[in-house]
């Protein structure tokens, strides 16, 4: 691995250069959303200045354009994840798209009343909902892996949920609102010995550390493009071709077909398949651009960065009296969740805001983790590439400061 230049990446971010109530922003809710670097708001800007046409539908200068841009978009992310071919990355508008659109047409495609579908207890409710609603649709069941208290996945109780109906495993990498790295390749090995299927809900994961669906032998990956450094309303459904050549589309519409007449429709061919109308073309043209600035940094030298913040903060936060961390598996990626004595976790994130220092407050769209640490939610600080140890000092200053006004 290389040591970044964190103050030229920080300049490529102005967003950072911002002044909250008077105070430099630090910026910790990362896990949310990411800022941008100017490269990708001027990609975006520049497709709407000079590109802007339809994709895959023009017979003019213009759309063909715009379509081989959207496509070379889709290449750098089958490079980034490693896929073996294009067609097997589907753009959609998040991972939440595209868990609903892999919870649609698998569970049209795959699942019988009586099959069983088995998530962990640390899933954002993006991983939980839709899976609940197919479940009811096609009457199968929901099973859910224990975590311990350190918010690890318990891989003895998961192989004991593992049965001949078990359908499809669908599990984060990385937990949002404890930080946790699941043991994946373990988790892919124990699903597909039980002839069983695994998606991996890589939203908090491809941003800070290497996932190569390949080498992992997933199945199925989601992720959503906001959170690496790219636009909103852009995501990533990952499947093997078989698998996606032998599901049922979701939405119909244009685009995802071949032939249409009233009495039959005949589906357009992988990724056309399941990208029914006109796409976020410039989102997912920005998101490509996003990719291109994850890949120059480098993934492993930026999960070292990254890895040294969470340790450091974790040090720091851990001198300051009264201090629970919420979630200290083994292996953690960028997150950290704590509470302070008996400080409501919204007074202690409000009072930090008016010091220019951005936390999360609440149950970060995971409240049955919460429910098991039987809390109603944490504070959450979490890094991106262009975090520093003085954004970490401020807030632990500020963090004490509150504490001794409330305490
Ligand atoms: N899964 C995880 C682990 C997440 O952290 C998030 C976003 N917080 C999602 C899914 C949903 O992503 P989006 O809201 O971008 O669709």
């Amino acid at each position: 691995t290389m040591a970044l230049n964190i103050s030229n990446i920080r300049e490529q971010f102005p967003i950072l250069e911002s002044l909250i109530y008077g105070k430099p922003l630090a910026y910790f809710d990362n896990a949310a959303t990411m800022h941008k670097p100017g490269r990708v708001v001027s990609k975006v800007n520049e497709v709407y200045e000079k590109l802007n046409s339809n994709i895959h539908r023009g017979v003019h200068f213009l759309s063909n354009e715009a379509t081989t841009a959207y496509e070379e978009a889709r290449k750098k992310v089958q490079v980034f994840v490693n896929a073996a071919h294009t067609h097997e990355v589907i753009f959609t508008s998040g991972a939440t798209g595209a868990i609903n659109l892999l919870a649609n047409s698998f569970g049209e495609s795959y699942i019988k009343p009586g099959d069983e579908i088995i998530i962990s207890a640390m899933e954002h409710h993006s991983n939980i909902v839709p899976w609940q609603m197919m479940c009811k649709r096609r009457k199968a069941i929901l099973k859910v892996i224990p975590i311990n208290q350190k918010g690890e996945i318990r891989l003895d109780e998961f192989e004991k949920l593992l049965t001949p109906q078990t359908k499809l495993v669908a599990v984060t990498y990385v937990s949002n609102a404890l930080g946790s790295i699941n043991p994946i390749a373990r988790m892919v090995k124990k699903t597909h010995a039980n002839g069983s299927m695994i998606m991996v809900d890589a939203a908090q994961a491809v941003q800070h550390i290497r996932v190569d669906v390949q080498a992992l032998d997933l199945d199925f990956m989601v992720f959503s493009g906001h959170k690496i450094y790219g636009p909103t309303g852009t995501g990533v459904l990952y499947g093997k071709q078989k698998l996606l050549n032998e599901m049922e589309p979701w939405q119909g519409g244009g685009e995802m077909i071949k032939s249409v007449t009233f009495e039959e429709t005949t589906y357009n061919e992988l990724p056309f398949k399941f990208e029914a109308g006109t796409p976020n073309i410039a989102g997912c043209i920005g998101l490509g651009e996003a990719i291109d600035f994850v890949t120059e940094l480098g993934i492993e030298n930026i999960q070292k960065y990254e890895d040294d913040l969470l340790n450091y903060a974790t040090e720091e936060l851990m001198k300051i009296p009264g201090m629970r961390i919420i979630g200290t598996a083994d292996k953690k990626a960028s997150v950290i969740s704590f509470l302070v004595g008996e400080i409501h976790p919204f007074d202690l994130g409000t009072l930090l805001d008016k010091m220019g220092l951005a936390v999360r407050t609440g149950h970060h769209c995971a409240q049955p983790i919460m429910d098991y640490y039987g809390i109603p939610g944490t504070l959450r600080a979490s890094f991106a590439v262009y975090n520093t140890k003085d954004e970490i000092d401020r807030l632990v200053t500020g963090i004490n400061k509150v504490a001794q006004m409330l305490g």
